[in-house]
Protein backbone atom coordinates (compact mmCIF):
# COMPACT_ATOMS: atom_id res chain seq x y z
CA UNK A 1 0.00 0.00 0.00
CA UNK A 2 1.23 3.39 -0.71
CA UNK A 3 1.47 6.47 1.68
CA UNK A 4 -1.29 7.97 -0.23
CA UNK A 5 -3.71 5.06 0.25
CA UNK A 6 -2.85 4.53 3.40
CA UNK A 7 -3.63 8.17 4.14
CA UNK A 8 -7.27 7.71 2.74
CA UNK A 9 -7.93 4.15 4.11
CA UNK A 10 -6.94 6.29 7.44
CA UNK A 11 -9.44 8.88 6.86
CA UNK A 12 -12.00 6.62 5.70
CA UNK A 13 -12.10 4.71 9.11
CA UNK A 14 -12.33 7.70 11.19
CA UNK A 15 -14.61 9.60 8.86
CA UNK A 16 -16.54 6.02 9.12
CA UNK A 17 -16.52 5.64 12.60
CA UNK A 18 -17.23 9.46 13.70
CA UNK A 19 -20.48 9.58 11.30
CA UNK A 20 -21.91 5.84 13.45
CA UNK A 21 -21.23 7.84 17.31
CA UNK A 22 -23.44 10.94 16.04
CA UNK A 23 -25.72 8.16 14.31
CA UNK A 24 -26.13 6.38 17.37
CA UNK A 25 -26.35 9.68 19.46
CA UNK A 26 -28.90 11.22 16.77
CA UNK A 27 -30.99 7.46 15.85
CA UNK A 28 -30.53 5.96 19.54
CA UNK A 29 -30.12 8.53 22.39
CA UNK A 30 -32.06 11.06 20.51
CA UNK A 31 -29.52 13.80 21.43
CA UNK A 32 -27.01 14.42 18.21
CA UNK A 33 -24.42 16.51 19.04
CA UNK A 34 -23.61 18.52 15.94
CA UNK A 35 -25.44 19.62 13.39
CA UNK A 36 -27.23 18.21 10.93
CA UNK A 37 -25.40 20.35 8.23
CA UNK A 38 -21.89 18.72 9.72
CA UNK A 39 -23.23 15.05 9.84
CA UNK A 40 -23.96 15.96 5.80
CA UNK A 41 -20.85 17.34 4.79
CA UNK A 42 -19.14 14.38 6.47
CA UNK A 43 -21.45 11.85 5.12
CA UNK A 44 -20.81 13.87 1.40
CA UNK A 45 -17.13 13.32 1.86
CA UNK A 46 -17.55 10.13 2.49
CA UNK A 47 -19.36 9.61 -0.62
CA UNK A 48 -16.94 10.86 -2.58
CA UNK A 49 -14.27 8.31 -0.88
CA UNK A 50 -16.21 5.41 -1.89
CA UNK A 51 -16.81 7.38 -5.92
CA UNK A 52 -12.75 7.14 -5.88
CA UNK A 53 -11.98 4.21 -4.43
CA UNK A 54 -15.02 1.95 -4.40
CA UNK A 55 -12.49 -0.95 -3.03
CA UNK A 56 -12.94 0.52 -0.14
CA UNK A 57 -16.78 0.59 0.42
CA UNK A 58 -17.31 -1.44 3.70
CA UNK A 59 -20.98 -3.09 4.13
CA UNK A 60 -21.09 -1.44 7.81
CA UNK A 61 -20.25 2.08 5.68
CA UNK A 62 -23.25 4.80 6.78
CA UNK A 63 -23.51 4.92 2.97
CA UNK A 64 -25.09 1.06 2.69
CA UNK A 65 -27.52 1.68 5.65
CA UNK A 66 -30.61 3.23 6.74
CA UNK A 67 -29.54 4.80 9.34
CA UNK A 68 -31.41 4.20 13.23
CA UNK A 69 -31.51 1.05 15.65
CA UNK A 70 -34.22 -0.37 17.30
CA UNK A 71 -33.77 0.65 21.29
CA UNK A 72 -34.41 -2.13 23.65
CA UNK A 73 -37.77 -2.75 25.25
CA UNK A 74 -39.82 -2.70 21.81
CA UNK A 75 -41.07 -5.66 19.83
CA UNK A 76 -39.51 -5.27 16.43
CA UNK A 77 -41.44 -5.08 13.22
CA UNK A 78 -40.24 -6.81 10.34
CA UNK A 79 -40.48 -4.43 7.37
CA UNK A 80 -41.21 -6.67 4.45
CA UNK A 81 -41.16 -4.00 2.16
CA UNK A 82 -38.24 -1.96 3.34
CA UNK A 83 -38.84 1.81 4.45
CA UNK A 84 -35.64 3.56 2.74
CA UNK A 85 -33.80 6.99 3.51
CA UNK A 86 -33.74 9.65 0.65
CA UNK A 87 -30.54 10.69 -1.53
CA UNK A 88 -29.99 14.17 -0.86
CA UNK A 89 -28.61 17.53 -3.20
CA UNK A 90 -27.37 20.73 -1.17
CA UNK A 91 -28.18 23.18 -4.27
CA UNK A 92 -30.25 23.86 -6.88
CA UNK A 93 -27.14 22.76 -9.30
CA UNK A 94 -26.89 19.10 -8.36
CA UNK A 95 -31.16 19.00 -8.09
CA UNK A 96 -30.50 20.16 -11.88
CA UNK A 97 -28.17 17.43 -12.41
CA UNK A 98 -30.13 14.87 -10.92
CA UNK A 99 -32.95 15.90 -12.77
CA UNK A 100 -31.45 15.85 -16.17
CA UNK A 101 -29.94 12.86 -15.61
CA UNK A 102 -33.24 11.10 -14.95
CA UNK A 103 -34.95 12.50 -17.97
CA UNK A 104 -32.01 11.49 -19.76
CA UNK A 105 -32.20 7.81 -18.79
CA UNK A 106 -36.00 8.04 -18.88
CA UNK A 107 -37.70 9.89 -21.88
CA UNK A 108 -40.79 9.02 -20.79
CA UNK A 109 -41.03 11.10 -17.48
CA UNK A 110 -42.59 13.87 -17.82
CA UNK A 111 -43.62 15.34 -14.49
CA UNK A 112 -42.49 15.73 -10.64
CA UNK A 113 -44.30 16.19 -7.25
CA UNK A 114 -42.76 18.21 -4.90
CA UNK A 115 -43.49 17.93 -1.39
CA UNK A 116 -42.14 19.71 1.81
CA UNK A 117 -39.46 17.57 3.67
CA UNK A 118 -41.05 17.10 6.97
CA UNK A 119 -38.63 16.90 10.16
CA UNK A 120 -39.64 14.17 11.87
CA UNK A 121 -39.45 10.19 11.76
CA UNK A 122 -40.34 8.01 9.26
CA UNK A 123 -43.48 5.87 10.30
CA UNK A 124 -45.73 2.37 8.96
CA UNK A 125 -49.34 1.99 9.88
CA UNK A 126 -50.54 -1.21 9.09
CA UNK A 127 -54.38 -2.09 8.37
CA UNK A 128 -56.33 -4.90 8.17
CA UNK A 129 -59.69 -4.77 6.48
CA UNK A 130 -59.68 -0.86 7.27
CA UNK A 131 -58.39 -1.03 11.14
CA UNK A 132 -55.05 -0.63 12.24
CA UNK A 133 -53.16 -3.41 13.91
CA UNK A 134 -49.67 -2.25 14.20
CA UNK A 135 -47.63 0.72 13.76
CA UNK A 136 -43.99 0.75 14.02
CA UNK A 137 -40.99 3.04 13.28
CA UNK A 138 -38.38 2.50 10.16
CA UNK A 139 -35.75 1.33 12.75
CA UNK A 140 -32.90 0.38 9.96
CA UNK A 141 -35.27 0.00 7.44
CA UNK A 142 -35.99 -3.60 7.70
CA UNK A 143 -36.24 -3.81 11.43
CA UNK A 144 -38.18 -1.50 13.00
CA UNK A 145 -39.59 -0.64 16.36
CA UNK A 146 -43.68 -1.43 17.29
CA UNK A 147 -44.97 1.69 19.09
CA UNK A 148 -48.89 0.77 17.80
CA UNK A 149 -49.86 1.49 21.26
CA UNK A 150 -48.55 5.33 21.07
CA UNK A 151 -49.26 6.09 17.49
CA UNK A 152 -52.57 5.13 19.01
CA UNK A 153 -52.67 8.13 20.87
CA UNK A 154 -52.10 10.76 17.94
CA UNK A 155 -55.22 12.41 17.02
CA UNK A 156 -54.52 12.32 13.00
CA UNK A 157 -53.71 8.92 12.76
CA UNK A 158 -57.07 7.31 11.65
CA UNK A 159 -57.65 3.57 13.81
CA UNK A 160 -60.21 3.10 11.30
CA UNK A 161 -60.16 3.76 7.33
CA UNK A 162 -63.43 4.79 4.98
CA UNK A 163 -63.08 1.63 3.80
CA UNK A 164 -62.31 -1.65 4.78
CA UNK A 165 -58.91 -2.36 2.93
CA UNK A 166 -55.91 -4.16 3.93
CA UNK A 167 -53.00 -1.58 3.15
CA UNK A 168 -49.73 -0.62 5.01
CA UNK A 169 -48.96 3.24 4.73
CA UNK A 170 -45.85 5.39 5.59
CA UNK A 171 -45.12 8.64 6.34
CA UNK A 172 -43.77 11.20 8.80
CA UNK A 173 -44.46 12.04 12.47
CA UNK A 174 -43.09 15.60 13.87
CA UNK A 175 -43.50 17.70 16.69
CA UNK A 176 -45.45 21.27 15.59
CA UNK A 177 -43.12 24.12 16.52
CA UNK A 178 -45.59 24.86 19.33
CA UNK A 179 -45.81 21.79 21.20
CA UNK A 180 -41.97 21.81 21.12
CA UNK A 181 -41.66 24.86 22.85
CA UNK A 182 -44.00 24.22 25.51
CA UNK A 183 -42.33 21.01 26.07
CA UNK A 184 -38.69 22.66 26.05
CA UNK A 185 -40.04 24.63 28.47
CA UNK A 186 -41.90 22.46 31.20
CA UNK A 187 -38.60 20.07 31.14
CA UNK A 188 -36.19 23.28 31.97
CA UNK A 189 -38.77 23.79 34.98
CA UNK A 190 -38.55 20.22 35.60
CA UNK A 191 -34.60 20.14 35.40
CA UNK A 192 -34.53 17.99 32.56
CA UNK A 193 -32.44 18.29 29.75
CA UNK A 194 -34.07 20.24 26.46
CA UNK A 195 -34.24 18.16 22.84
CA UNK A 196 -32.18 19.41 20.39
CA UNK A 197 -35.04 20.29 17.61
CA UNK A 198 -38.49 19.20 17.40
CA UNK A 199 -37.38 16.02 15.02
CA UNK A 200 -35.31 14.21 18.00
CA UNK A 201 -38.36 15.48 20.71
CA UNK A 202 -40.67 13.58 18.13
CA UNK A 203 -38.28 10.58 17.91
CA UNK A 204 -37.87 10.84 21.99
CA UNK A 205 -41.63 10.95 22.33
CA UNK A 206 -42.85 8.12 20.22
CA UNK A 207 -40.16 5.58 21.32
CA UNK A 208 -41.93 5.64 25.08
CA UNK A 209 -42.40 2.16 27.15
CA UNK A 210 -45.42 4.43 28.60
CA UNK A 211 -47.71 5.20 26.05
CA UNK A 212 -49.59 8.01 27.97
CA UNK A 213 -46.45 10.07 27.96
CA UNK A 214 -46.93 10.17 24.15
CA UNK A 215 -50.14 11.38 24.94
CA UNK A 216 -48.98 14.29 26.30
CA UNK A 217 -46.33 15.41 23.66
CA UNK A 218 -49.25 16.36 20.97
CA UNK A 219 -47.88 15.00 17.82
CA UNK A 220 -48.72 14.76 14.66
CA UNK A 221 -48.59 12.95 11.16
CA UNK A 222 -48.71 13.35 7.44
CA UNK A 223 -48.85 10.19 4.98
CA UNK A 224 -46.88 10.41 1.80
CA UNK A 225 -46.27 6.93 0.46
CA UNK A 226 -47.45 3.00 0.75
CA UNK A 227 -45.54 -0.19 1.43
CA UNK A 228 -47.18 -1.91 -2.15
CA UNK A 229 -48.82 0.17 -4.57
CA UNK A 230 -50.92 -2.49 -5.48
CA UNK A 231 -53.34 -1.88 -2.75
CA UNK A 232 -53.87 1.69 -4.45
CA UNK A 233 -56.44 2.74 -7.55
CA UNK A 234 -54.34 5.83 -8.37
CA UNK A 235 -51.27 5.61 -10.52
CA UNK A 236 -49.30 8.76 -9.72
CA UNK A 237 -48.13 10.00 -6.18
CA UNK A 238 -50.15 13.27 -6.44
CA UNK A 239 -52.92 10.61 -6.90
CA UNK A 240 -51.75 8.58 -3.95
CA UNK A 241 -51.91 11.77 -1.63
CA UNK A 242 -55.41 12.48 -2.71
CA UNK A 243 -56.61 8.64 -1.97
CA UNK A 244 -54.93 8.57 1.21
CA UNK A 245 -56.63 11.69 2.40
CA UNK A 246 -59.75 9.91 1.50
CA UNK A 247 -59.14 6.95 3.35
CA UNK A 248 -58.75 9.55 6.45
CA UNK A 249 -55.07 10.38 6.61
CA UNK A 250 -53.87 13.87 7.00
CA UNK A 251 -51.39 14.43 3.97
CA UNK A 252 -49.68 17.74 3.76
CA UNK A 253 -51.62 19.86 1.22
CA UNK A 254 -48.45 21.85 -0.21
CA UNK A 255 -47.85 19.32 -2.55
CA UNK A 256 -46.98 20.30 -6.07
CA UNK A 257 -47.09 17.98 -9.54
CA UNK A 258 -44.16 20.19 -11.58
CA UNK A 259 -42.33 19.64 -14.84
CA UNK A 260 -39.36 21.18 -15.08
CA UNK A 261 -36.79 22.95 -12.98
CA UNK A 262 -37.91 26.06 -13.48
CA UNK A 263 -41.48 25.03 -11.44
CA UNK A 264 -39.06 23.32 -8.62
CA UNK A 265 -37.13 26.58 -8.32
CA UNK A 266 -40.22 28.12 -7.96
CA UNK A 267 -41.60 25.62 -5.23
CA UNK A 268 -37.94 25.87 -3.42
CA UNK A 269 -38.03 29.71 -3.75
CA UNK A 270 -42.12 29.75 -1.95
CA UNK A 271 -41.26 27.38 0.54
CA UNK A 272 -38.12 29.25 1.48
CA UNK A 273 -39.58 32.71 2.05
CA UNK A 274 -42.59 30.94 4.42
CA UNK A 275 -40.58 28.07 6.09
CA UNK A 276 -40.64 30.33 9.55
CA UNK A 277 -44.69 30.59 8.83
CA UNK A 278 -45.83 26.58 8.90
CA UNK A 279 -46.31 25.56 12.00
CA UNK A 280 -44.05 22.24 11.68
CA UNK A 281 -40.32 22.23 10.57
CA UNK A 282 -39.54 21.05 7.28
CA UNK A 283 -35.31 20.79 6.43
CA UNK A 284 -36.02 20.83 2.65
CA UNK A 285 -38.21 19.71 -0.31
CA UNK A 286 -38.35 15.85 -1.37
CA UNK A 287 -38.89 15.94 -5.78
CA UNK A 288 -40.59 12.37 -6.72
CA UNK A 289 -41.30 10.76 -10.37
CA UNK A 290 -45.08 11.51 -10.18
CA UNK A 291 -46.00 8.19 -11.94
CA UNK A 292 -45.68 5.17 -9.97
CA UNK A 293 -45.10 2.21 -12.37
CA UNK A 294 -42.39 4.60 -13.80
CA UNK A 295 -41.17 4.74 -9.55
CA UNK A 296 -40.78 1.02 -10.11
CA UNK A 297 -39.45 0.42 -13.00
CA UNK A 298 -37.01 3.48 -11.86
CA UNK A 299 -36.02 1.39 -8.87
CA UNK A 300 -34.00 2.19 -6.23
CA UNK A 301 -30.46 1.27 -3.97
CA UNK A 302 -29.67 -0.37 -1.04
CA UNK A 303 -30.90 2.66 0.82
CA UNK A 304 -32.38 5.52 -1.44
CA UNK A 305 -35.31 5.20 -3.68
CA UNK A 306 -33.19 6.41 -7.32
CA UNK A 307 -36.61 8.13 -8.50
CA UNK A 308 -36.60 10.93 -5.96
CA UNK A 309 -34.28 13.26 -4.11
CA UNK A 310 -34.49 15.31 -1.31
CA UNK A 311 -33.33 19.14 -1.38
CA UNK A 312 -31.95 20.40 1.76
CA UNK A 313 -32.20 23.99 2.82
CA UNK A 314 -28.76 25.62 3.74
CA UNK A 315 -28.54 25.15 7.51
CA UNK A 316 -29.81 28.30 9.55
CA UNK A 317 -26.78 28.89 11.49
CA UNK A 318 -23.49 27.57 10.12
CA UNK A 319 -21.53 25.67 12.72
CA UNK A 320 -17.99 26.29 11.94
CA UNK A 321 -16.63 22.48 13.80
CA UNK A 322 -15.96 20.17 11.14
CA UNK A 323 -14.38 17.16 11.47
CA UNK A 324 -10.72 17.35 12.75
CA UNK A 325 -9.48 15.31 9.82
CA UNK A 326 -6.94 16.34 7.17
CA UNK A 327 -8.86 16.31 3.60
CA UNK A 328 -6.33 14.23 1.84
CA UNK A 329 -7.81 13.68 -1.53
P1 LIG B 1 -33.33 12.14 5.67
O1 LIG B 1 -34.07 12.59 6.87
O2 LIG B 1 -32.32 13.07 5.14
O3 LIG B 1 -34.34 11.78 4.49
C1 LIG B 1 -35.15 10.64 4.45
C2 LIG B 1 -36.37 10.77 5.30
O4 LIG B 1 -37.09 11.94 4.96
C3 LIG B 1 -37.39 9.68 5.08
O5 LIG B 1 -37.05 8.49 5.73
C4 LIG B 1 -38.63 10.31 5.66
O6 LIG B 1 -38.68 9.99 7.03
C5 LIG B 1 -38.35 11.80 5.55
N1 LIG B 1 -39.35 12.58 4.80
C6 LIG B 1 -39.90 13.75 5.23
N2 LIG B 1 -40.78 14.23 4.36
C7 LIG B 1 -40.84 13.35 3.34
C8 LIG B 1 -41.60 13.30 2.14
N3 LIG B 1 -42.46 14.26 1.81
N4 LIG B 1 -41.41 12.25 1.32
C9 LIG B 1 -40.53 11.26 1.63
N5 LIG B 1 -39.77 11.25 2.77
C10 LIG B 1 -39.93 12.29 3.61
O7 LIG B 1 -32.64 10.79 5.87
P2 LIG B 1 -32.50 9.91 7.15
O8 LIG B 1 -31.86 8.69 6.67
O9 LIG B 1 -33.78 9.80 7.88
O10 LIG B 1 -31.56 10.74 8.04
C11 LIG B 1 -30.33 11.19 7.60
C12 LIG B 1 -30.25 12.62 8.01
O11 LIG B 1 -30.40 12.73 9.42
C13 LIG B 1 -28.92 13.22 7.68
O12 LIG B 1 -28.92 13.77 6.39
C14 LIG B 1 -28.76 14.26 8.77
O13 LIG B 1 -29.32 15.47 8.33
C15 LIG B 1 -29.56 13.69 9.90
N6 LIG B 1 -28.63 13.11 10.89
C16 LIG B 1 -28.06 13.98 11.74
C17 LIG B 1 -27.16 13.52 12.68
C18 LIG B 1 -26.54 14.51 13.62
O14 LIG B 1 -25.69 14.10 14.43
N7 LIG B 1 -26.94 15.76 13.59
C19 LIG B 1 -26.83 12.15 12.75
C20 LIG B 1 -27.44 11.28 11.85
C21 LIG B 1 -28.34 11.78 10.92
Amino acid sequence: MTDQSNDIQTEYNKLKDQLKTWSRQYYQEDSPSVEDHVYDMSYRRLQEIEASHPDLIDSDSPTQNVGGQTLPGFNKVNHEIPMLSLGDVFSEEELKDFIDRLDKNYPEINEYNCELKIDGLAISLRYENGILVQGSTRGNGTIGEDITNNLKTIESIPQKLTRPIDIEVRGECYMPKSSFVKLNEQREKDGESVFANPRNAAAGSLRQLDSKVTAHRKLSTFMYNVANYDDLETNTQAGLLEELKDLGFTINPTYRVIKNMDDVHDYIEYYTQRRDELSYGIDGIVIKENDLSLQEQIGTTVKVPKWAIAYKFPPEEVETKLLDIEWTV
